[in-house]
């Protein structure tokens, strides 16, 4: 006979959370707390998640039990992070924060009062709680990011291109906004690598990428979909705007000085582009796409074809 499982099943739903004091309704009204509930309270909180914005939100809601805030304003460039919570007050307590030698941001608290000596006092015991919650956050919002992203070309990978799309497509059909993909692939690239050496074409690779990066508004819509083969997403971007964006990519590329000892190596991108039709799904959109990029091959490359 099986003998009876020893484990016991514990659901911690959200009414259970709350008992233990883990989370709190947003609707009920915060109760005051003393500096060390608040603390105590904060270190229970702040653990609840590994997104920096939900932390901070949390520090902010939870502070006010202490201290009265009208804004609290975050920044964090290097993890291209900014936040800007409550409404803008005239004064302010700025903090930059750092453990270790290791810079983790700029806070500013603000109020239409000013702050007196003993609410700053307070403050700066609370910002304690908000270090290893906020340093674990940065961290793991690093690690996100390069999973997102393609380490050769520092473009985004296929995972962020899927997720991007997708969003990008619901967007579009909710707000009826237009909006279009180029599908671009080098042309000969394996004659490159042949001739020059997978390096070198690694270089090329690398260059092209920077040069679609430095054309574009936004540099988080290139996309590595394969070996030599890049997206691009356009949104708010019909037909005829995709076309002309599509061309001065293809120049740009064109006029790349690649060069191997000195001498120069001619590089080129056949492109596709299609646009989002009424009820289309990402992936018709991204096949038309790619069927227009083959057309374009076959069409002698070097040159930009566009979907039917
Ligand atoms: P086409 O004009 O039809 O696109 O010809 P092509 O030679 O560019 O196309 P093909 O698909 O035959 O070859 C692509 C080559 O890209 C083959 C592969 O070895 C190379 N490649 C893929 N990824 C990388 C990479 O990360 N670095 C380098 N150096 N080469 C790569
Ligand atoms: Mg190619
Ligand atoms: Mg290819």
């Amino acid at each position: 006979m099986v003998p009876p499982s020893q484990s016991n099943t514990i659901d911690f739903d959200a009414a259970k959370l709350q008992r233990l004091g883990f989370t709190s309704s947003r609707n009920l009204p915060l109760k005051p707390a003393s500096l060390a509930e608040l603390r105590h309270h904060l270190s229970l909180q702040l653990q609840t998640s590994l997104d920096a914005e939900r932390i901070l939100n949390l520090f902010f809601r939870e502070v006010q039990r202490l201290v009265p805030l009208d804004a609290l304003a975050f920044q964090q460039p290097s993890h291209d992070l900014r936040l800007e919570l409550g409404e803008r007050a005239p004064h302010s307590a700025g903090y930059r924060l750092s453990h270790e030698g290791e810079y983790l941001g700029e806070l500013i608290f603000r109020r239409r009062q000013r702050f007196t000596e003993d609410e700053l006092i307070q403050l700066e015991s609370l910002l304690a709680s908000l270090l290893f919650p906020l340093r674990n956050a940065l961290l793991y919002r690093t690690a996100l990011q390069s999973a997102l992203r393609d380490p050769l070309t520092d473009t985004g990978n296929r995972i962020a291109m899927d997720q991007v799309l997708q969003r990008e497509v619901d967007l579009a059909r909710r707000n009826l906004q237009p909006l279009s993909l180029l599908m671009l692939d080098i042309d000969h690239f394996k004659t490159i690598n042949d001739s020059h050496g997978h390096a070198l074409g690694d270089q090329v690779l690398k260059a092209v990428a920077q040069t679609l990066k430095n054309q574009l508004r936004n540099i988080d819509m290139v996309f590595r979909y394969g070996g030599e083969e890049f997206l691009v997403i356009l949104s708010g971007t019909n037909r005829e705007g995709a076309a002309l964006v599509g061309e001065r990519l293809r120049f740009a590329v064109l006029e790349l000085q690649c060069l191997d000892a000195g001498r120069p190596i001619e590089v080129s991108i056949s492109l596709g582009c299609a646009s989002l039709l009424p009820g289309e799904s990402a992936e018709s959109l991204l096949r038309r796409a790619d069927n227009a990029l083959y057309v374009a091959k076959r069409e002698g490359r070097n040159r930009l074809s566009m979907a039917g």
